[in-house]
C-alpha cells in the first residue's frame, strides 16, 4: 500500500513539474499536453498523429444547429461520422472513443 502511494505521488509530481515532448506543434496537441496526465496524453498524441496521416474529410452537411462530417480513416479502412455543435463547441464521433476513453479521437481532431 505504501509503495502504491509512493508511485502515485511520483506520477502526480511528474505530471505537475514536467511537460511532455510535443511532436506536431498543433495547438490541439499543445492543449492536450496541458490538460491530460502524461499517460493519457501519450494516447491523445497518437490520435493527433493519426489524424494528420490517415484521416480525410469526405463530406460535410449542416443541419439546424449542428454540422456532420464524414471522415475517411485510411488506417482502419472505414468511414466515421463526426457531429459538431458550434454553439457549445461539443463534438462526438461514431467511433465513440470520447465516451469510452475520455479522449478526442483522430476523426474529431
Ligand atoms: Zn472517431
Amino acid at each position: 500500500m505504501d509503495q502504491q502511494r509512493h508511485t502515485q505521488k511520483k506520477i502526480e509530481n511528474c505530471n505537475r513539474h514536467t511537460f511532455p515532448i510535443i511532436s506536431t506543434h498543433l495547438a490541439i496537441e499543445v492543449h492536450g499536453a496541458q490538460v491530460y496526465s502524461h499517460r493519457v496524453f501519450e494516447e491523445f498524441q497518437e490520435e493527433v498523429k493519426y489524424s494528420i496521416g490517415t484521416c480525410k474529410s469526405r463530406g460535410f452537411t449542416e443541419c439546424d444547429s449542428l454540422e456532420v462530417t464524414t471522415v475517411r480513416d485510411a488506417n482502419r479502412d472505414r468511414n466515421y461520422e463526426v457531429t459538431y455543435w458550434p454553439d457549445t463547441l461539443k463534438a462526438t464521433c461514431s467511433c465513440r472513443m470520447l465516451e469510452r476513453k475520455g479522449i478526442l479521437c483522430r476523426h474529431v481532431i
